[in-house]
């Protein structure tokens, strides 16, 4: 297995991995998506709220605002030695709220929660929550805990985990007549001139959507579009709970547990 760095920054990594299949890719896929636990809100309790939005609806926006995650100093409240129902300062984190409007309409942001642990803070301060008018107020106290996105979506800490197989695009010389049909109907500018020549301008952004083949009026055709069987380009965005390649690695060891205990059951069948 082969793994290249692409790009890489705060919220994206992309990778070319190639030497593995797609049961794989997908395992490490659904890992990311499903069981890689975050930081989301779970629990409010309502200690004033004169808007005009119901409780459940504030909360509901509460579970949605990302949260940094400090997964080494966190467990999972199933998992955790507390067994309390109302969790402990190891599986449990609590945010508060104090917002009023003293002049005119205001927006409370997510940057009003203060947590009693500061590592652990909404990812951005400029979420809205509410908008409050003059004479109303709002006042909570909030829940967090690790989750898993298989439970609630609130909890998955990518906004997107995606792969596709590597192309391959190659440009027959012989029949193309360079008449740029291909180049102008690529959705994703794959293709560009080079010297009046039809030229591989960015190769990753094919989507092999085969556009430029049916485009192309030449029989035999110029261009061909292909894919490598056991190379592909994978993309994670994280909500900014956790940094991307963290995401990546404990996707990797969640299949590896999942893997080892399969292995077990499988000798406690064969006993
Ligand atoms: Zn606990």
């Amino acid at each position: 297995m082969k793994i290249e760095v692409v790009e890489k920054n705060e919220t994206n990594l992309r990778l070319i991995i190639s030497g593995v299949d797609v049961p794989l890719m997908n395992a490490l896929r659904r890992m990311a998506l499903a069981e890689v636990p975050s930081m989301a809100i779970d629990e409010v309790v309502m200690i004033e709220n004169s808007s005009i939005l119901q409780d459940e609806v504030i909360a509901h926006r509460l579970g949605l605002t990302p949260l940094k995650t400090d997964l080494d100093g966190y467990n999972l409240p199933e998992d955790c030695s507390c067994q309390s129902e109302f969790g402990c300062n190891l599986c449990r984190v609590t945010l508060t709220l104090d917002a009023e409007s003293k002049e005119g309409t205001r927006t409370v942001y997510s940057g009003e929660l203060v947590s009693e642990n500061p590592e652990i803070m909404p990812v951005s301060d400029r979420v809205p929550i509410i908008k409050l008018a003059k004479g109303q107020k709002l006042k909570l106290e909030a829940y967090a805990r690790l989750g898993k996105g298989k439970n609630h979506a609130k909890w998955q800490p990518v906004s997107m985990c995606v792969y596709k197989y590597f192309p391959k695009i190659q440009i027959t010389s012989k029949t193309c007549e360079n008449c740029t049909k291909c180049v102008d109907i690529c959705p994703k500018n794959v293709l560009a001139m080079k010297e009046n020549k039809v030229n591989v301008r960015d190769l990753l952004a094919c989507n092999l959507c085969m556009d430029c083949v049916e485009a192309c009026p030449q029989k035999p055709k110029g261009i061909k579009i292909e894919w490598k069987k056991n190379a592909f380009i994978l993309n994670i965005e994280s909500t900014g709970v956790l940094p991307p390649e963290r995401i990546l690695q404990e996707a990797t060891k969640i299949l590896d547990k999942q893997l080892k205990e399969f292995e077990e059951q499988v000798k406690v069948e064969n006993k």
